[in-house]
């Protein structure tokens, strides 16, 4: 079992035990599950209250109660929690970054991250180089001397590689910049990036913490307690905090989290090796893989729920099985507990130009699975019979 470096609030250390009791109650009459406090605004004694809650766009005591645990997950302050990832990437982009800065990022990342900084901060005088994070000598070759933000993806998307967070680490740090590390993949479960160096790291909650594809969020955790603070000013000031109602939807969904994550990250597992042994498929992407030393080494015993496969038929192929397949849903998501399908190229990295494609990886015919809860059998029955379209297709 794998446990956090330091515990604060309460009198257990285990990432099991801290998502399982996420939020809840202790004390004598207390609710054993962490309310919903719907309110906007709470009431003051006098006008020098200095009351823990005021006001919902700054805090509120559900958001509180899951910020508490994400922080504990990761050996660090609570968490600052936003109503969804990409809010959450845009805060702490907002507290590092000023006009003349410059960002060096992986260039296999979420679709939306590449977006926004090219197209949202890019316009504000905030320049971002895209290089291969895998490769420790491109990022250092990318620093320049106005570099403040590494900003990396491991296992990234949707190509699964994985980055050495040590070695980015230390070239962030020579360079006086801070590493963001998206571990929205692997979760504090299965990959601790605060214990590999990263200064920072932000989630989108709304896959796999919540799991059951019914709350939107991000968090973003870092042990300095003052960036921390920057971070929560910047909410407070852009206003993107995570609702109530979300908040304590992700706490229940945190609940399972280990059990879902490595029961699917099992069964991806065992799919990635039968995928690369399909006649339909020509490359399966799955850390275990790709850079398996290094995924042995910075994973905490197993390798997420994430994996994508190229089809020898390229765009065809691809819109061809996606189409064909039943059990696997075709949308726009990753990390909940059914299985499901993206085709990266036409959903998630639609909206990037053709040549940043091809930087990240994303080939027209690469099919992106998020492996679920259901029996293994019944997913390749699945897959199996949509790959036989194909070649049915291929043989008339
Ligand atoms: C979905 C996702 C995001 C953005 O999160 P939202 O909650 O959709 O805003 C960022 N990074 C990764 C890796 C993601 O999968």
């Amino acid at each position: 079992m794998t446990t956090r470096p330091t515990a604060s609030a309460s009198s257990f250390t285990s990432i099991d035990s801290l998502c399982c009791r996420a939020g809840a109650g202790f004390a004598d009459g207390q609710p054993l599950v962490t309310p919903i406090v719907q309110s906007t605004t709470f009431c003051r004694e006098g006008v020098d209250s200095r009351a823990e809650h005021q006001y919902s766009r700054v805090s509120n005591p559900t958001v509180s109660a899951l910020e508490d645990v994400l922080g504990a997950l990761e050996g660090a302050p609570p968490a600052v929690c936003f109503a969804t990832g990409l809010a959450a990437e845009t805060a702490l982009l907002l507290a590092l970054l000023k006009a003349g800065d410059h960002v060096v990022c992986g260039r296999a990342v979420y679709g939306g991250t590449t977006r926004l900084l090219q197209q949202v901060l890019g316009p504000l005088g905030i320049e971002a180089t895209f290089v291969d994070s895998t490769s420790p000598a491109a990022v250092a070759g990318a620093v320049t001397s106005r570099t403040r933000v590494v900003f990396i993806e491991t296992p990234a998307n949707p190509t699964l590689e994985v980055t050495d967070v040590r070695a980015v680490a230390a070239i962030a740090h020579r360079a006086g910049a801070r590493l963001v590390v998206d571990n929205t993949f692997l979760t504090p479960v299965l990959q601790q990036p605060l214990e590999l160096g990263a200064d920072l790291t932000v989630t989108s909650t709304t896959k796999f913490i919540d799991g059951h594809s019914v709350a939107p969020g991000g968090a973003v955790v870092t042990r300095d307690a003052a960036l921390a603070e920057r971070i929560r000013f910047v909410r407070k000031s852009t206003g993107a905090i995570q609702t109530p109602q979300h908040a304590w939807l992700t706490l229940q969904g945190l609940k399972t989290l280990p059990l879902r994550l490595r029961a699917q990250s099992a069964s991806a597992t065992t799919l990635a090796h039968w995928l690369a042994a399909q006649a339909a498929v020509a490359r399966v992407h799955y850390p275990s893989l790709g850079d398996p030393e290094l995924a042995e080494a910075q994973h905490l015993g197993a390798h997420g729920a994430v994996l994508s496969f190229e089809l020898l038929g390229g765009l065809s192929a691809a819109r061809q099985v996606a189409g064909a397949l039943r059990l696997c849903r075709l949308v726009e998501h990753v990390g909940s507990v059914e299985t499901l399908v993206t085709h990266p190229a036409s959903m998630t990295h639609a909206d990037l130009t053709v040549e940043a494609r091809a930087a990240a990886g994303v080939r027209d015919g690469l099919l992106r699975l998020s492996v679920g809860l259901e029996s293994i059998a019944d997913i390749r029955a699945d897959l199996e019979s949509a790959f036989a379209t194909v070649t049915a297709e291929v043989a008339r």
